[in-house]
């Protein structure tokens, strides 16, 4: 198998990989969504809430809030050996809020909450949770834990895990009695017309919709999209939780796993 990177940074990832099959990639894209775990609040505990939203609404969108995840340090609660419903140090990081609108109305930020750990803090301090008039108050206690996106959104550590076949155009040599119709439609932009010819501008940007094969008044068109056997290009957007490229280690880690556990179970069956 060959990977080759097309983009990264801190929450996007894109890559082409070469000599895969779709059930491999299609394990990998799912793991990235479902099984691979991240922080987010679980519990709240209300000391005081004058604000027009219920206590619940708040605890909603405290946990829909992104935290930036420390993996080596904590366990699952499932896993902890503490076993505890309230969880201990390894398995729980308690995060605080209190803010209270003293001058007049104003927003409660996300970067209010006060976390134990610097390490696990939300990855943006901008999200709105609560508007507080004059005098209102928000005091609280959060508890976040480890969890996997296929027990709730909240802990899904991409908000885009994807992959498309490797697209392969070929253009016709000429261009055929001034038509530019398979350029003009496609509306990725992926063909252009150059001088007397219909070229390839962006062949990665093309989702082989085959607009472009369709629009040409041949049949058949001289103009042909296909993909490659076996080649794909994936794409994962982190919410910040993760680094993306580490979302992607944990999900072959956790396919391991999967498969080493499944091994197991035949070995049962056959004794
Ligand atoms: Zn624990």
């Amino acid at each position: 198998m060959k990977i080759e990177v097309l983009e990264k940074n801190d929450t996007v990832l894109r890559v082409i990989v070469r000599d895969a099959d779709v059930p491999l990639m299609n394990a990998l894209r799912r793991i990235a969504l479902a099984d691979v775990p991240c922080m987010a609040i679980d519990e709240v505990v209300m000391i005081e809430n004058s604000s027009i939203l219920q206590d619940e609404i708040i605890a909603h969108r405290l946990g829909l809030t992104p935290l930036k995840t420390d993996l080596d340090s904590y366990n699952l609660p499932e896993a902890c050996p503490c076993q505890s419903e309230f969880g201990c140090p390894q398995c729980r990081v308690t995060l605080t809020l209190d803010a209270e609108a003293k001058e007049g109305t104003r927003t409660v930020y996300s970067g209010e909450l006060i976390s134990e750990n610097p390490e696990v803090v939300p990855v943006s301090d901008k999200i709105p949770i609560v508007k507080l008039a004059k005098s209102q108050k928000l005091k609280l206690e959060a508890y976040a834990r480890l969890g996997r996106g296929k027990t709730h959104a909240k802990w899904q550590p991409v908000c885009v895990s994807a992959y498309k076949y490797y697209p392969k155009i070929t253009t016709p040599t000429e261009l055929c009695d001034d038509c530019t119709k398979c350029a003009d439609i496609c509306s990725k932009k992926v063909l252009e017309v150059k001088g007397s010819k219909v070229d390839v501008r962006d062949l990665l940007s093309c989702n082989l919709c085959m607009d472009c094969v369709e629009a040409c008044p041949k049949k058949p068109a001289p103009l042909t999209v296909e993909w490659e056997k076996n080649a794909y290009v994936m794409n994962i957007e982190s919410t910040g939780a993760l680094p993306p490229e580490r979302v992607l280690q944990e999900a072959t880690k956790i396919l391991g796993q999967q498969l080493n556990e499944f091994e197991e179970q035949v070995k049962v069956e056959q004794q």
